[in-house]
């Protein structure tokens, strides 16, 4: 029901062989908040969201999303969150209508087209939707994949380092877009991110992480207190 959390989260853990990628970690995120995993390389951010996403089968620990359970509730939970990450790429020779005609069918939606043309006007792809997305410019690649990600209007969304490959001004669009889109739509996000600056603008709240556990946690002005204005790389690495 919509008074649980939005992901909750307990003794989580991936162990490959001997590499432990997430190290019992527990947290909950709030419906209508972001809450930022902050960490370096390795940190086990791809880690953790694979695993709500359903892509990678958890060692051991417990994950809720909208109050289902993803280990026995995976269909109806999946209908309701959607992603972005860099590592899904998505097929060039399609057109832009197509790629997006496939994610809307893929979630399932009705009115297919209207959802499609909505969309696309929403991140003004309009003039591009006849075109192959192989022949976009980088930033219009990037609407394309938030296009994508929203299409099914996700209660939960999940962004796996959602500037990272980005040039400096398409990665100030993305963030200037996330803090709008979180303002008309109260959607909930888990954000992966190496950038403090990053976080300090969507989250309310932050999991700082490293080698797979959690190892502080609060408001983005706590850390910025604790840690200074710099990537967490430099922190840690
Ligand atoms: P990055 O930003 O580099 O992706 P991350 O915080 O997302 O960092 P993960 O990708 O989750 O970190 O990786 C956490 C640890 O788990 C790393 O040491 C990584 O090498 C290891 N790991 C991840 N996936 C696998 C796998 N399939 N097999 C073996 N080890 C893995």
């Amino acid at each position: 029901g919509a008074d649980t959390p939005a992901l909750e989260i307990s003794g989580l853990r991936k162990c490959y062989g001997p590499v432990t990628a997430v190290d019992d970690i527990s947290f909950t995120v709030p419906r209508g908040s972001t809450t930022a995993l902050l960490g370096g390389n390795g940190a086990g951010k791809t880690t953790t969201i694979a695993m709500v996403l359903g892509l990678v089968t958890p060692t051991a620990g417990s994950l809720h999303a909208l109050g289902y359970d993803l280990e026995t509730e995976r269909r109806q939970a999946n209908a309701l969150m959607n992603f972005e990450s860099p590592y899904v790429d998505m097929p060039m020779r399609l057109t832009v209508r197509e790629n997006l005609t496939v994610y809307a069918r893929l979630y399932g939606l009705s009115h297919v087209r209207e959802r499609v043309r909505a969309i696309a006007d929403d991140l003004a792809l309009t003039e591009f939707l006849d075109r192959p997305s192989g022949k976009l410019s980088a930033g219009q690649k990037t609407r394309v994949g938030l296009a994508k990600a929203l299409i099914n209007e996700p209660e939960l969304l999940l962004l796996d380092e959602p500037t990272a490959s980005l040039d400096p001004d398409t990665a100030d669009w993305v963030r200037s877009y996330f803090e709008a889109y979180k303002a008309r739509t109260g959607a909930t996000i888990l954000l992966a991110s190496h950038n403090m600056g990053e976080v300090e603008r969507l989250a309310d709240s932050v999991l700082m992480m490293t080698r797979g556990r959690i190892v502080d946690r609060g408001s983005p002005a706590d850390l910025l207190a604790r840690y200074g204005r710099t990537n967490m790389e430099e922190v840690f690495l």
